[in-house]
C-alpha cells in the first residue's frame, strides 16, 4: 500500500512506550496488570491506578468512526497536494473506551461518515534515518 500521508510527513518517534504499537503489525495497547485497564497512549504508569505494572494486549483491530475531521487548509506545506484528507477517532469494539487517531486510507472524504464500520490496516514506512521501519496503523472500511 502506498503511504497515504505525503512521503516527508513526519513519523512517529518509537520508544520503549510506543514500540509495541509502531513495529508488530498488530494493534497492541498498553494494559494494566493490577487493575486491568487498557489504555491508549502508552504511559510511564496506568492512568486509573497508577501501577506501573504495565504489559500490552492486541486489539481485534475493528471499530466504528466515533468522529472525523476532513483538512481543507494545510497546516504544512507538503500538505498542499494531499488535502483535503480523512482523519478519523476510532471506537474500538473490544475497548469502547479507547479511541485511536489515524487515517481512513481508502475512502473518498466525501463519504467519510461517524458510524462507518472500520478495520485496522498497516503502513509500512521506511524510517529515512536508516532505523526500523514502522508500521503505522491506519484504517480501512469493513466489507
Ligand atoms: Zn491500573
Amino acid at each position: 500500500m502506498a503511504r497515504y500521508m505525503p512521503d516527508g510527513w513526519t513519523l512517529p518517534e518509537v520508544n520503549d512506550l510506543n514500540r509495541p504499537f509502531f513495529t508488530t503489525g498488530k494493534l497492541m495497547l498498553q494494559h494494566c496488570v493490577a487493575c486491568d485497564t487498557v489504555q491508549h497512549p502508552p504511559e510511564d504508569i496506568c492512568r486509573s491506578c497508577q501501577s506501573d505494572n504495565l504489559d500490552y494486549v492486541e486489539s481485534k483491530g475493528t471499530g466504528e468512526v466515533y468522529s472525523y475531521v476532513l483538512p481543507h487548509h494545510p497546516p504544512n506545506e507538503l500538505l498542499n497536494t494531499r488535502i483535503p484528507y480523512n482523519i478519523v477517532l476510532v471506537q474500538l469494539d473490544d475497548h469502547p473506551h479507547v479511541r485511536l487517531v489515524g487515517n481512513l486510507v481508502d475512502t473518498e472524504p466525501d463519504d467519510v461518515k461517524i458510524g462507518i464500520r472500520v478495520n485496522a490496516t498497516w503502513e509500512e514506512i521506511a524510517d529515512p534515518n536508516g532505523g526500523p521501519a514502522i508500521l503505522l496503523p491506519q484504517w480501512v472500511q469493513a466489507k
